[in-house]
């Protein structure tokens, strides 16, 4: 493998494990947040339609989660990487912000961000508060949502069109933290491969996409950030 220096399309695309290190709960797994509750209940249109404020309650205590959380020493080094590397994106299906808290500004969010609300006719307003500014859109008094992919929703196509063309054009593939189970995102690394990129994957355990890297890095997301003699050689 080369350095890091020696590519010019870079993408990092990052999941869970990034954000587990910030102290961030995951959703799967055991002890996960699907583990305490059920999506059916908070995190689907079909729940938001019935009960918004129970749904917009739910979404409310998490971002006061994520505010207690922040990021962490790998954040800084993807950001650090993208202020000397002027191709580096960032493809991440996490929500909650924390790339864009470490200073990082080529972010795609192919699950959207807690941080964004949503009117199905104004569009996406901001809102990065421990409250909401507003439960309901300013124009027309709808009820807003969370601008994120919840389960049973379509993925958001302009959103998935950016991450594959950046995918597919890229000459350096680094996963983080994530195993990549869930499609689309599952396609990403072997899109990547295919179109000739270098390859590389960074978690502490072998995932089922393991074998379709050209390199494997068994650390958390933080250590081999900041450690390994490849991410090192910026
Ligand atoms: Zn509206």
């Amino acid at each position: 493998m080369n350095s890091l220096q020696s590519y010019s399309r870079i993408v990092f695309f990052t999941g869970a494990g990034m954000s587990a290190e910030s102290g961030v709960p995951t959703y799967r797994g055991k002890g996960g947040i699907w583990d305490q509750y059920d999506y059916q209940d908070v995190a689907c249109q079909k729940a938001f339609e019935k009960y918004p404020e129970k749904v917009l309650a739910y979404h409310e205590m998490r971002r006061n989660l994520l505010l207690s959380c922040h990021p962490h020493a790998g954040h800084a080094v993807l950001t650090a990487i993208e202020n000397q590397h002027p191709e580096v994106i960032i493809v991440t299906q996490n929500i909650d912000g924390m790339h864009q808290r470490a200073g990082s500004r080529n972010v795609i969010e192919i699950h959207g961000s807690i941080w964004r609300m949503r009117c199905p006719v104004h569009g996406i307003f901001e809102d990065m508060g421990e409250t909401y500014r507003h439960y309901t859109c300013p124009h027309c008094d709808a009820w807003l949502r969370p601008d994120i992919t919840w389960f049973d929703d379509a993925m958001n196509e302009q959103v998935m069109k950016r991450a594959d063309d950046v995918v597919s054009h890229c000459n350096l593939f680094v996963s983080i933290g994530t195993s990549a189970i869930i499609w689309p995102a599952a396609g990403f690394p072997e899109l990547a491969r295919d179109y000739g990129a270098w390859c590389v994957e960074i978690n502490p355990e072998a995932t089922k996409l393991s074998s379709l890297y050209h390199e494997t890095i068994r650390l958390p997301a933080s250590e081999a950030l900041q450690q390994h003699p490849f991410m090192a050689s910026r």
